[in-house]
């Protein structure tokens, strides 16, 4: 057996960004639509593909040391496993919306009313801590059709986009919770077995830090490296390297991604020239 076996989601919209990630993370497996259970070659390690909501209840009772679910699958569950980082992907939040012609316009307009959810412990919660009463009326799916079939007067559904409710005359009023696919890991995790689902938490940090971070490459005249270290810092000085022409350096650096578009043309007018953009696949500080 394993040292560690990781829940994965094997459908859904968590299901091909959590192998990716892991993939990138260094893990080498094979997925297939049959198997439930994947060696990785090169780590002790053994992916556990499942439903993404039993994930916290796998977790939490010690099947998987860690796992990948969605934050709100986890607040619903109730149940005490540790989240060890945000994955930066399944971004959602969980809303109360209400049909566009009721006259429900804030929190205290839901007083009374029948709410239709999947995620009714976090429904009740959130409106129990407010003071407010409602009634869940609980539903695994199709949520967003219930007050149009009189089954409730309101819902409480993941939104990312907004264009389900649009499509089915639904008004957003308030969030309960903001959600993303977290790492969870059980709690009291000992032994080899902590110290390999810590560096797997290395390992997906480090992906994660570089998605949001680029690789720059750019010659220029040795007199102008100044202005350029000053345009991009990087993670402590940029990378002079002198080139076989006289008075010419290569620079390099690390940029934040969404600052690149920013940089490059301060950067052509401080004297570089020749720049390269790369990717980076993983930072490890
Ligand atoms: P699945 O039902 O298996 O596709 O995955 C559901 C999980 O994906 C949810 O619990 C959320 O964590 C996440 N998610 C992200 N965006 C959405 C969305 N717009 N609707 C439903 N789930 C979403």
């Amino acid at each position: 057996m394993s040292t560690l076996r990781i829940a994965v989601p094997n459908k859904g919209r968590l299901e091909d960004p959590a192998a990716e990630l892991l993939l990138h993370s260094g893990m080498r497996f094979e997925k297939t639509t049959r198997s439930l259970s994947v060696p990785v070659a090169n780590v002790d390690v053994e992916l556990l593909f499942v439903r993404t909501e039993d994930i916290p209840e796998l977790v939490a009772d010690g099947v998987a040391g860690i796992g990948i679910t969605g934050l709100d699958l986890l607040e619903e569950a109730g149940l005490a496993v540790e989240v060890v980082a945000e994955l930066g992907f399944g971004h959602c939040r969980l809303a109360a919306a209400v049909p566009v012609s009721s006259p429900v316009q804030d929190l205290a307009g839901f007083a009374g009313l029948r709410i239709a959810t999947s995620h009714s412990r976090v429904t009740e919660r959130f409106f129990a801590d407010k003071g407010i009463p409602v009634t869940t009326v609980p539903l695994r799916g199709s949520v967003e059709v219930a007050p149009r079939l009189d089954v409730a007067d309101a819902i409480v559904d993941l939104v990312s986009s907004g264009s389900t409710l649009r499509v089915n005359g639904l008004r957003p009023v308030v969030t309960l919770l903001e959600s993303q696919a977290v790492l969870v890991q059980r709690i009291g995790l000992e032994g080899a077995e902590a110290e390999l689902a810590g560096q797997v938490a290395t390992m997906v940090r480090s992906v994660l830090a570089a998605r949001r971070k680029r690789y720059v490459l750019m010659n220029a005249p040795a007199d102008a490296v100044d202005a350029i270290a000053a345009i991009i810092p990087g993670f402590e000085a940029p990378t002079v390297v002198p080139l076989a022409e006289d008075g010419m350096v290569a620079v390099h650096s690390v940029v934040e991604a969404d600052e690149v578009w920013n940089v490059l043309p301060r950067l052509r007018t401080a004297g570089a020239s020749a720049i390269l953009v790369l990717p980076i696949e993983q930072v490890i500080p």
